[in-house]
């Protein structure tokens, strides 16, 4: 079967067996560790060093294990950072960024720095360096659009004074992160990290010391920090495939290897629809898009409707669009491997000679 679910997603073969062996051991398995056990916070803190080495994180960041998805960093960081008198300014590249900016909107005052709303959420807005407006707490992007299928590419220039905050959900461990011009960063596991369950926040230790103390103490990033994200029970497996995914991304050669691996999957795919006279048509612009989800239309919906079909035939699974825009989605994320890329381009391939 090949798996080209936008998370959660596809793992690799590897990491399951190795789980399969150590992460069910019938006399304790990982599962069943006391997460104030020596042998589960070996798991906890290796994790944390791993994901350090794996991102080339440098000191002055922090990496916390919490949980309620990216989802609920829409609501903490703004809890947390947007206090009285401050405003926070996003970045609105699809639904996730309106998501989050309307979650940060009921909590504080906001502003929409600049959005692709108006060109469907084809592109990504070209910012060469941030100018904020006054008194603003933080800045916050969509590194990875995964409903639409765009990217940025480069990031802009840090202004030194404002927080940049990332929701790096669906790109993560995906490509370098230039951590000078990122101050926090968050993602659910499941797509390039490992199951469901964990969600991954790194954030700048100098800032976490400005974090509004007067909130549940639940919901505050100090609380997580000071206790090693063991204030309460962390998802104690998900936490340990995290660990098993970092050492399969260590043995692939990195995340810059996984990087030129994700492009070139990724470019194969794009290079095919712009060979295809329109039969595949693209919805991201050519410099915005996503070597993560790639989205797309054919002629007419009765053709993707079949086209899923078929596909699901030859054992092909989760190359639906997102319900909110249709279409069809192949995502490509680390585990994907470059031969499902083969299985794919051959049966797109095929599909396009036989009905256009
Ligand atoms: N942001 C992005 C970019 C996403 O892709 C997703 C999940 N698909 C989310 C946020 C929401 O994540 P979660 O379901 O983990 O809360």
């Amino acid at each position: 079967m090949f798996n080209f679910n936008a998370g959660p997603a596809t793992l690799p073969a590897e990491v399951k067996e190795r789980a399969r062996q150590k992460g069910f051991d019938p006399s304790l398995s990982v599962m069943e560790m006391s997460h104030r056990s020596p042998e589960y916070e070996a798991i906890h803190f290796g994790t944390k060093d791993k994901i350090r080495q794996v991102l080339n994180l440098p000191e002055d960041f922090d990496i916390l294990f919490l949980q309620g998805g990216a989802s609920l960093q829409f609501a903490m960081l703004p809890m947390n950072f947007l206090t009285p008198g401050k405003r926070a300014g996003y970045v609105i590249t699809g639904s996730w960024s309106e998501k989050a900016y309307e979650e940060a909107s009921r909590i504080g005052d906001t502003y929409i720095y600049a959005s692709g709303a108006s060109e469907q959420y084809r592109t990504i807005p070209r910012i060469h360096s941030w100018e904020p407006e006054e008194n603003t707490a933080y800045l916050h992007i969509t590194s990875n659009n995964t409903i639409y299928g765009t990217q940025w590419y480069t990031l802009p220039e840090s202004c030194h004074k404002v927080p940049v905050c990332a929701d790096m959900s669906s790109d993560l461990f995906s490509r370098p992160v230039d951590w000078s011009k990122i101050d926090i960063a968050y993602a659910g596991a499941q797509k390039n990290a490992g199951p469901a369950g964990v969600t991954i926040v790194i954030i700048k230790k100098d800032w976490l010391e400005d974090a509004e103390q007067d909130i549940p103490k639940i919901l505050s990033y100090q609380t997580h920090q000071k206790k090693d994200s063991l204030y309460n029970t962390p998802p104690t497996f998900s936490i340990y495939m995290t660990g098993l995914m970092m050492d399969w991304i260590q043995a692939q050669g990195g995340v810059d290897q996984l990087y030129k691996q994700n492009a070139e999957k990724a470019s194969r795919i794009y290079s095919l629809m712009d060979h295809s006279q329109h039969f595949y048509q693209p919805h991201a612009d050519k410099l915005s898009r996503s070597m993560m989800n790639v989205t797309f239309r054919l002629p007419s919906v009765e053709l993707e409707n079949l086209f899923l079909k078929h596909a699901a035939e030859e054992e092909m699974i989760g190359l639906k669009g997102h319900r909110s825009i249709g279409g069809c989605r192949v995502s490509l994320y680390n585990a994907v491997p470059p031969k499902a890329v083969d299985h794919l381009q051959d049966f797109m391939l095929r599909f396009m000679k036989k009905h256009s």
